[in-house]
């Protein structure tokens, strides 16, 4: 079952050559490959579309229409989903949103996922701002390696990004996190804002050191609900690294062939920091990721602009066959490249928030 975007506009790069084979058969022992040869790996797993946070690169600040709590997956929908994918071949899992604490059966989703053999790794991207409360919970359920958002260190400038005065929950969120080594390793995740980072960087620096996290800074992409982003807005990894060099020498550290974040090291103690620089030196040709939204719609790739109905086929009694059948073939017609910098680029029609960041 493959449904079309509205616009039924093409992915650049995602047209397939006349002669294209089709994807492997149900039951087949090939990877989960697309026809270029990238095999599936990683899964992110929206759990919600809705957020407590309005960042301006993201969300406008009246928020969005949220989608009907009745089209989101279940917990036991999420598993199976899962279940399927990890037979395939995916090893890890990340668990996003919207903002993932803000659904309730969170621990109990956490759990299921522990529970299903071969996945080697589970990880949660949140902003934060309910971590204090929810830590020792995640921690019971069996943890998760948490990646925490947080684009500046400081009230004011948090407060003009996110539209909310909430820096004090999210630095309360990562001091109660600490507590519980199933959280571990934390990572901070600042997108990099210009006029916004260039301040910012001591602050971030002083609250990763802090926390013992590595501090990533993500460049901003085009996938803002309200639709005005320019490569203008961003700081590219190599722009940063010119501003941190005053603090210190970066030194690079290896990286396996398919991770997205250049990392190095700062000065003499050491701290890491990584550069994931999507738009300025984009990693496509490795990714190895899918994306299941929130209300159950696989998706190859962040920019594609069609997605496979999970949710369909769950809910009319789709066998874990007909469900392989259907990840394949979405797998199969992956896109080379997000097209971000050529001609015609036409963002999805979902934004970040509703796909799963
Ligand atoms: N609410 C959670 C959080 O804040 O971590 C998870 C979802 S959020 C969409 C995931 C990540 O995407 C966050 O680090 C956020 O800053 C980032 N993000 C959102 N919009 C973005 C954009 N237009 N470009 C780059 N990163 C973006």
């Amino acid at each position: 079952m493959h449904l079309a975007s509205a616009t039924d506009a093409p992915a650049l790069g995602s047209v397939l050559p006349m002669a294209a084979p089709p994807a492997p058969e149900p039951g087949s022992t090939a990877p989960l490959a697309d026809r270029f040869g990238r095999v599936a790996r990683d899964l992110r797993i929206s759990l919600t579309d809705r957020c407590n946070l309005r960042c301006a690169y993201c969300l406008p600040a009246e928020g969005l229409p949220w989608q009907p709590r009745e089209q989101h997956l279940t917990a036991d929908e999420i598993v199976a989903v899962a279940r399927v994918l990890i037979d395939l071949g995916i090893t890890t899992i990340r668990l996003t949103g919207g903002e993932p604490l803000l659904r309730r059966d969170l621990p109990e989703i956490l759990a299921a996922l522990h529970a299903l053999p071969g996945l080697e790794d589970i990880a949660l991207t949140t902003n934060g701002v309910l971590l204090e409360r929810q830590a020792a919970a995640l921690a019971a359920a069996g943890g998760a390696r948490l990646n925490v958002s947080l684009d500046t260190a400081d009230r004011e400038q948090f407060r003009q990004v996110t539209r909310r005065d909430d820096l004090h929950r999210v630095l309360a969120g990562l001091t109660a996190a600490r507590r519980h080594p199933e959280l571990g390793p934390i990572k901070l995740n600042a997108v990099a804002l210009r006029g916004v980072t260039e301040e910012a960087l001591g602050g971030l620096l002083a609250v990763a050191a802090s926390v013992d996290a590595e501090l990533r800074f993500i460049e901003p992409m085009p996938l803002e609900a309200d639709r005005h982003w320019s490569p203008d807005d961003g700081l590219t990894g190599e722009q940063l690294r010119t501003l941190l060099s005053a603090r210190g020498t970066l030194r690079r550290l290896p990286a396996p062939p398919s991770a997205t974040a250049q990392r190095f090291e700062l000065g003499a103690g050491g701290q890491v920091v990584g550069f994931i620089s999507s738009v300025s030196e984009p990693f496509c040709g490795s990714c190895d990721r899918l994306r299941l939204t929130a209300d159950g719609q696989l998706r190859s790739c962040l920019f594609s602009h069609d997605e496979t109905d999970l949710r369909a086929a769950l809910r009319g009694g789709a066998s874990p066959e007909d469900l392989e059948a259907l990840v394949r073939d979405a797998v199969w017609r992956k896109p080379q490249g997000h097209g971000i910098d050529q001609p015609g680029f036409e963002p999805p029609q979902r934004p970040m928030s509703a796909i799963g960041g």
